[in-house]
């Protein structure tokens, strides 16, 4: 049958990325359908339940700057919150929580359920309504059509899944969750290059079953952190501590005792791992002289005794499992319930997308998330917002948008991903941003949240709290320029005490902020000062300090700009540019880049090659 609604968007999948796809476009003021298996499953998280981390952060905190759901869900979820990279500088420092994975879940849900514009339906797309080049909607399996201007897929690690413990496997898009055959099939007629990956999980240990007596201990930071711009720590439940333990040589024997049942080291798995998040065998296999890797033991939640060894994903045989398990301090007698397995499923190559998340060959059909070649909640949710508004943007028939590399990190996921294209799960790093030090966590909403307005994503509370801090901070920063030391005032010595040397001139506490031995608080301690908040004193404080190296990167983003604004056309004969070499042109033409910058982008297109293609360009222009 027909449904009876049209929708401007269509999301199927809600995993991470089409829950951020469907909150986006509905925010924007869409009629948005989320089109997901079961609706009990809205958010789940398949692996590891923590949110954030190095390079991860960032991105929650740029979904959070664009109104998105992650950072609040993570702040009514989280039940240990720590800042990593404390001590290095503010570029490199990210937020972790370790989430409840039940009260997450039920955060995304209530999030989802009250959003205006917004209907979910649950059912599984089992095909796609394409009429010539043009996406129209989705048929479900049993075989109800709904009809759209745009649809946004985010199947994550469904499509084609097959799951692995041992030497078995057995079709399935997650432990317990169904996969998607139909869809996979249907995706694989179409003109997009298909591939697989895999990815896997560790074993879930009852903690009832575990002596902690001899692990070490880990609780969250004091004062807690918080995800969202918008969170408060009020908002988070109760804390709770998590444990390390460690592999040791004895657990190495029983893995390499094992391999011969192992579906990777026997050829049964044919997808490429994860390089960064590796299996334990593969751990072994790889770093052969160590003789013990970190095992972090994280509670799954509050109302569960279930734990999260993180660090021993396996896909070996069961008995394996449980003989590697109990070979671990702590562990000796513990009882799995969960067995640890790998998954594999279908990617599509990236390079076969736009910027805006766009398909090239089939218009108004987005792809997002795990689809992509990505790993990580944080990946998809960021992929999956930047879809969904641009596929609410299609539907009301305005120009796409998305960051640039020197804006987001969002940028440099999009942009990596389609201009470089990916072999084995892509997760997001700070050494991939070339401009760290303006992408920092604490400033996203400085970044992107006036743009996210603009689009349409930020409701009146978020952007009046953020126009405050803006406010906030450019009045503390001017009050800092004019309020002055001079060595004749009554209390000098007091500040030449918080200086550590007696000064000689007249200082600004602007001046005196950029000293590396000062911080903000000392420096305001030096006369009366009107209270500023947190994250007024935190954003004063790294813009004056960081001020020389910032201008130098914007002096950079600056001179490379005539790269990016430089587009090279859809279609574009590379045999007519003189002298480039075949394997250059061979590289651009698998890359399809839509600009000088992503073509200079592209490993072993040499920056001779770039200069010849400007100057062709221009002289096309
Ligand atoms: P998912 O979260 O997979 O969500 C996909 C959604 O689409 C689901 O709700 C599904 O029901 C729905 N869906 C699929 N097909 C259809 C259809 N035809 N019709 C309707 N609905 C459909 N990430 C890491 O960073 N590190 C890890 O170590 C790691 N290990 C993992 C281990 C396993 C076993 C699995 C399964 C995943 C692992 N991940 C890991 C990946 C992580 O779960 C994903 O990166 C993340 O969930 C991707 O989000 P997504 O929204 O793209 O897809």
């Amino acid at each position: 049958m027909d449904y009876p609604n049209h929708y401007g968007v269509i999301v199927i999948g809600g995993g991470h990325a089409g829950t951020e796809a469907a909150l986006a476009s509905a925010r924007m003021g869409v009629k948005t359908l989320l089109l997901t298996h079961n609706i009990e499953t809205l958010g789940m998280m398949s692996c590891n339940p923590a949110i954030g981390g190095i390079g991860k952060s960032h991105l929650v905190k740029e979904i959070d700057a664009l109104g998105g759901a992650m950072a609040t869900a993570t702040d009514f979820g989280g039940i240990q919150f720590r800042v990593l990279n404390q001590r290095k500088g503010p570029a490199v420092r990210a937020t972790r929580a370790q989430a409840d994975r039940a009260l997450y879940r039920a955060a995304i849900r209530k999030i989802l359920e009250n959003q205006a514009n917004l209907e979910i339906f649950q059912q599984s797309a089992d095909d796609l309504i394409v009429e010539g080049e043009t996406v129209r909607g989705v048929v479900t399996d049993t075989g109800i059509r709904f009809r759209a201007d745009t649809v946004v897929l985010t199947a994550g690690t469904f499509l084609g899944g097959l799951l692995h413990v041992g030497l078995k496997n057995s079709r399935g898009g997650r432990a317990g969750d169904p996969p998607s055959i139909a869809l996979a099939d249907r995706l694989r007629e179409l003109p997009f290059r298909v591939d697989r990956l895999k990815t896997g999980t560790p074993p879930r240990i009852d903690a009832k079953s575990v002596d902690f007596t001899d692990l070490q201990q880990q609780w969250g930071d004091k004062p807690e952190p918080v995800m969202s711009y918008m969170g408060r720590v009020e908002q988070h439940p109760e804390q709770v501590c998590c444990w390390v333990t460690h592999t040791n040589e004895k657990t190495h024997e029983i893995i390499r005792g094992g391999l011969d049942r192992s579906p990777m080291y026997s050829g049964v798995i044919e997808g490429v791992g994860p390089r960064y998040c590796p299996s334990v065998e593969d751990k072994i296999h790889r770093f052969a002289d160590k003789t013990s890797h970190q095992i972090f033991v994280e509670p799954e939640g509050l109302n569960t005794h279930e734990l999260y060894p993180n660090g021993i994903s396996t896909s070996l045989p069961f008995d394996v499992q449980i003989d590697l398990v109990r070979s671990i301090k702590g562990f000796e007698n513990a009882h799995i319930t969960r067995p640890g397995y790998a998954i594999e499923y279908d990617y599509f190559n990236p390079q076969d997308l736009k910027h805006s998340l766009e398909t090239k060959f089939i218009n108004g059909l987005f792809f997002a998330g795990q689809i992509n070649g990505t790993t990580g909640y944080e990946e998809a949710g960021a992929q999956g917002l930047l879809a969904g508004l641009n596929a609410a943007r299609m539907s009301l028939q305005q120009e796409v948008w998305y960051p640039r590399r020197d804006e987001a990190y969002l940028g440099v996921l999009v942009d990596d991903l389609i201009t470089l294209g990916t072999r084995e799960p892509y997760r997001m790093f700070t050494s991939r941003a070339e401009y760290r030090l303006l992408l920092r966590e604490d400033n996203a909403d400085l970044r992107l949240t006036e743009k996210g307005r603009e689009l349409g994503l930020v409701n009146d509370e978020r952007w009046q709290a953020f126009s405050a801090k803006r406010e906030g901070i450019a009045r503390e920063t001017e009050r800092l320029g004019q309020t002055w030391v001079h060595p004749q005032q009554d209390n000098i010595e007091q500040v030449n005490s918080v200086l550590g040397q007696p000064i000689s001139r007249e200082y600004s506490h602007l001046e005196l902020l950029r000293r590396p031995n000062l911080n903000y608080q000392q420096v305001v301690s030096l006369a009366e000062a009107p209270e500023v908040s947190e994250q007024v004193a935190e954003q004063v404080e790294i813009q004056v300090k960081y001020a020389g190296y910032i201008e130098r990167q914007q002096e950079e983003i600056k001179r490379l700009r005539r790269y990016e604004d430089t587009v090279i056309p859809a279609v574009f004969d590379y045999s007519t540019v003189e002298g480039l070499s075949n394997e250059v042109k061979q590289k651009l033409i698998d890359a399809r880049p839509a600009s000088l910058a992503n073509a200079s982008r592209i490993p072993g297109v040499t920056p001779a090659a770039v200069s010849l293609l400007l100057v062709y360009l221009k002289k096309q222009g």
